[in-house]
């Protein structure tokens, strides 16, 4: 078992890009480069050698640097099947259930459609962290600009499966405005009041934050506990089924 090191670069206004180190073979993974510039200055001061990028998905700010990337480290770009003709330079196409060899560990491919029709996600189980793009945010999820509330319901529950000590390694800083919203929702869920208090702290401070852990979501998000049915009654909606409630949440959310 070999754990990723990871680093987080923030960059344009709220995007996170990772780079993932695989110690026993040194394969470096940059996850979802909005930009090339500071992914090279931040391999090029830490010495690591870029091999790889794995796109979640096609948004701009997900994709924007892989070619300039590329063609500085000659490294193999990996994304979704579901999506072949929008990542640019795509050299591997992964789908659901695949485990892509990032030199000594695995990375197991997620098909989490919602945000977009092709959007998927990568978990490193030895590492215990899931890096899902745009489809769970701290306190949050992706807008649906491709998919249907049931779509999106159907990933997130998937994702939600995983062990709770997963880190999500989502890509953007959307927790403050996230968790103004849900507080109008869900006021006096215990969790989502401890993680407001947390998240303003390290904000404070200037410090991000994610990554957050998912047993920590699963009980403070309320993208995620659209089957609850204390979150149901909350919002008026008392014995509705978990993909009308997920999909109410989801509306007031892009109207707030
Ligand atoms: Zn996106
Ligand atoms: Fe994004």
């Amino acid at each position: 078992m070999t754990k990723l090191d990871i680093r987080q670069i923030p960059v344009l206004s709220d995007n996170f890009i990772y780079l993932a180190r695989e110690p026993d073979t040194g394969c470096v993974a940059v996850i979802d480069p909005a930009l090339a510039e500071p992914v090279l200055a931040e391999a090029k001061r830490l010495d690591w050698r870029i091999t790889h990028i794995l796109n979640t998905h096609h948004h701009p700010d997900h994709v924007g640097g892989n070619l300039e990337i590329k063609k500085a480290t000659n490294c193999t770009i990996v994304g979704p099947a579901h999506d072949p003709d929008r990542i640019p330079g795509m050299d591997i196409q992964v789908k659901d259930g695949d485990m892509y060899d990032l030199g000594a560990t695995q990375m197991q491919v997620f098909f989490v459609p919602g945000h977009t029709r092709g959007h998927i996600a990568y978990w490193s189980k030895d590492t215990a962290a899931l890096f899902c793009g745009d489809t769970i945010f701290s306190i949050g999820c992706g807008r649906l600009f491709e998919g249907t509330p049931q779509q999106m319901w159907t990933s997130l529950q998937r994702l939600r499966e995983l062990p709770p000590e997963t880190r999500i390694y989502c890509a953007h800083e959307y927790t403050e405005a996230n968790i103004r919203f849900s507080l109008t929702i869900d006021p006096n869920n215990m969790a989502l009041l401890r993680r407001a208090a947390e998240v303003k702290e390290l904000r404070a401070k200037g410090k991000y934050s994610v990554p957050s852990l998912l047993g920590e979501e699963c009980a403070a998000n309320p993208f995620l506990r659209a089957d609850n049915p204390e979150l149901a009654e909350a919002i008026g909606m008392e014995g509705k089924n978990a993909v009308d409630v997920f999909a109410e949440i989801r509306r007031r959310k892009d109207i707030f």
